[in-house]
């Protein structure tokens, strides 16, 4: 199994780090072409309007879009959520929007704009240590989707099928229990 991690813009290497410590085979991805030597895909925090200018500047957003609606394992985090949604509530651009959910930009405002928190994951049977940067959360889904986390009251981890994204960020901790779970999708996809 090899993990791709979308590497244009944002915290790839703080992803890098924790596919290392796990032992997994992974790369960075620049270009269409490295999508074809991997198993799924990270697509990192960081700012998802450059991040959306370059996947079309670098001709990757309309094959990763074809793939993940073809089962491709994606793993979305803050940024990489507000890629995946199919519609953005304070935002008239979508990205690849693959994934049935709404999603608001920047939904904490200015004054709670980054905060730490431990919260529930479904499927994950302790509190998951999650950070908040300036982060979206979902505030619709569409059905097939299942809500993963609640923290104070808004949706902030969903799947749908092959598809997973959440609006903390599980790379700027010592918490490699979501990478784990996502790692599970990707092995049941190869089955
Ligand atoms: N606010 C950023 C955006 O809109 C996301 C922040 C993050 O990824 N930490 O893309």
């Amino acid at each position: 199994m090899k993990i791709g991690i979308l590497a244009l813009q944002g915290a790839f290497q703080e992803h890098k780090n924790i596919l290392d410590s796990l032992n997994i085979d992974n790369c960075l991805v620049k270009t269409k072409e490295q999508l074809k030597d991997i198993d799924g895909i990270i697509l990192p925090g960081g700012e998802s309007t450059a991040m959306g200018k370059l996947l079309r500047d670098f001709d990757i957003l309309e094959p990763l879009k074809e793939k993940i609606k073809n089962g491709f394992p994606v793993f979305g985090t803050c940024s990489g959520m507000i890629l995946l949604a199919e519609k953005l509530s304070n935002s008239e651009v979508v990205h690849l929007g693959v994934m049935g959910i709404e999603v608001k930009r920047n939904a904490y405002g200015r004054q709670l704009g980054s905060f730490e928190t431990l919260g529930d994951f479904k499927g994950i049977d302790k509190k998951v240590k999650m950070v908040f940067i300036r982060a979206p959360y979902v505030e619709n889904i569409k059905e097939g989707v299942e809500i993963l986390s609640v923290v104070n009251g808004n949706i902030t981890a969903v799947r749908e099928k092959n598809m997973l994204a959440v609006s903390f960020h599980p790379e700027l901790t010592d918490d490699t229990s979501v990478h784990k779970y996502f790692l599970d999708i990707v092995k049941n996809f190869k089955k």
